[in-house]
C-alpha cells in the first residue's frame, strides 16, 4: 500500500515565503526564518536546528518559533497525518478512475521536444490502436473503477485524430454500456489541431467531449519547435485557423489550449498572452520535458522562471479585478483558495 507521508511544499512569490502543508490543504503564510527553519525542522529535531542556524540566529527566537510549529503540528495544520480521504484514495485495493489511451502511436507533426519521439515512442513501428484493444481498455477501466461512479478516459497519442474511426467506435461504445455499469465517463480528446475538420468538431461537441488543442502562443515560438512532419514546413497558420474555429463553437463546453514553454520562450508570458489574443480562453503553458537539446531547461533558467509566474500571477489577478472571470483562465492557476488543491493534486504533489 502506498504511504503518504506528512508532507510540505516550501515557496516564495515576490517577497512572501508560503509553506502548503499537502495532507491537510492547509497553506501558511510564513517569514524567511521561518522557511529556513523548516529546511530542517520535522517536529523532533531541534538539536538538528541549533546546529546550522545558531551561529546566525537569536536562539531564543528560534525555540519560539520551534514552539510555534510544535503548536500547528499538534494542531495537525503542519505536518498532518495522511487524512481518511487520503486512504480511501490509495486504499489497499487500488482504484483506477482514469486512462490515458495511445490511440494513434503515431503523428502529423515533428515537434523538436516530442516526449513520444514525434509520435512512436522511441519504438521501432508506427501503429494505431486496434477497435479491439480499445474496447478491452474500457472494460478494465469499468471493472478497475470498482464502485466509483466517475470514470475518465483522454483519447492521446501521438496524434488521436489519424485514428479518428476508432476514437469514434470507441466514443459509442462507452455511451452503449456505461449507464448499465452506473458510470459516468468524462470523454477527453488531446490533438494538435492538424485535422481537425467540422465534422470532427461537430462530433466531439455532440458527444460532449472535453478537447485539449496544442498551441505554443506566438507564431514563431509555435514555428520554431512544431514544424510538420516530412515537410519540415511551418504549421501555426493552418493549426491556429482550426483551434480558433473548434473553440468558437463549444459553446461552454470544456477545452482549454495548452502550450509548451522552453529555454527559449523563457517570456512565455507573452505566449499566454498572445493566445488570449486569439480569443482563447482556457489557457496553460507547460515547462518542456527533456535532457538534450538547446531547447531543454536549466538550472540558471529558474530565477527567470520564478519571476515570469510571478509577472503571470500579476496580469491574472488584474484581469481577475477588472472583471475578466472566465475568460482569462490560466489551468495552474486554478485553485480553491478556501480548501486547497485538489486531492489528485495533493496526492501527486502538482498544484
Ligand atoms: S503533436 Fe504531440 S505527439 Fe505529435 S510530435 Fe508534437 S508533441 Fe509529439
Amino acid at each position: 500500500m502506498l504511504e503518504l507521508k506528512p508532507m510540505i511544499h516550501k515557496f516564495r512569490m515576490k517577497d512572501t515565503y508560503y509553506c502548503l502543508d499537502v495532507n491537510s490543504g492547509i497553506i501558511h503564510v510564513i517569514d524567511e526564518l521561518i522557511d529556513r527553519v523548516l529546511d530542517i525542522y520535522d517536529g523532533t529535531n531541534r538539536d538538528a536546528v541549533h546546529a546550522v542556524l545558531d551561529s546566525s540566529e537569536d536562539v531564543v527566537e528560534l525555540n519560539e518559533i520551534m514552539d510555534e510549529l510544535d503548536e500547528l503540528i499538534a494542531a495537525e495544520q503542519l505536518f498532518a497525518p495522511m487524512s481518511q480521504e487520503f486512504k480511501l484514495v490509495v486504499g489497499e485495493k487500488p482504484v483506477v478512475k482514469a486512462l490515458c489511451l495511445n490511440i494513434a502511436h503515431d503523428c502529423n507533426l515533428a515537434c523538436k521536444y516530442c516526449f513520444a519521439s514525434q509520435g512512436d515512442y522511441g519504438g521501432v513501428k508506427r501503429e494505431l490502436m486496434s477497435f479491439d484493444v480499445a474496447k478491452r481498455a474500457v472494460d478494465f477501466l469499468i471493472e478497475m473503477s470498482g464502485p466509483r461512479q466517475h470514470c475518465e478516459i483522454d483519447f492521446f497519442g501521438g496524434e488521436p485524430l489519424l485514428n479518428w474511426d476508432v476514437v469514434k467506435q470507441t466514443v459509442e461504445y462507452i455511451e452503449s454500456i456505461q449507464t448499465q455499469h452506473n458510470k459516468i465517463f468524462k470523454l477527453t480528446l488531446t490533438t494538435n489541431g492538424m485535422l481537425l475538420t467540422q465534422d470532427k468538431i461537430d462530433y466531439v461537441n455532440e458527444h460532449k467531449m472535453s478537447l485539449v488543442l496544442s498551441l505554443d502562443g506566438r507564431e514563431d515560438v509555435h514555428n520554431a519547435m512544431r514544424p510538420v512532419a516530412g515537410s519540415g514546413t511551418e504549421s501555426y497558420k493552418f493549426i491556429a485557423k482550426n483551434l480558433i474555429n473548434a473553440v468558437k463553437q463549444r459553446h461552454g463546453l470544456e477545452y482549454y489550449v495548452r502550450g509548451t514553454y522552453t529555454h527559449k520562450n523563457l517570456d512565455f508570458t507573452k505566449d499566454v498572452m498572445a493566445m488570449s489574443d486569439l480569443g482563447f480562453e482556457h489557457l496553460s503553458m507547460e515547462p518542456v520535458v527533456g535532457e538534450e537539446g538547446d531547447y531543454v531547461l536549466r538550472e540558471e533558467d529558474w530565477p527567470m522562471l520564478e519571476k515570469e509566474y510571478e509577472a503571470l500571477a500579476d496580469i491574472y489577478l488584474q484581469r481577475q479585478i477588472d472583471g475578466w472571470g472566465e475568460k482569462f483562465n490560466f489551468f495552474h492557476f486554478r485553485m480553491d483558495l478556501y480548501r486547497g488543491p485538489c486531492m489528485a493534486k495533493r496526492l501527486r504533489g502538482c498544484g
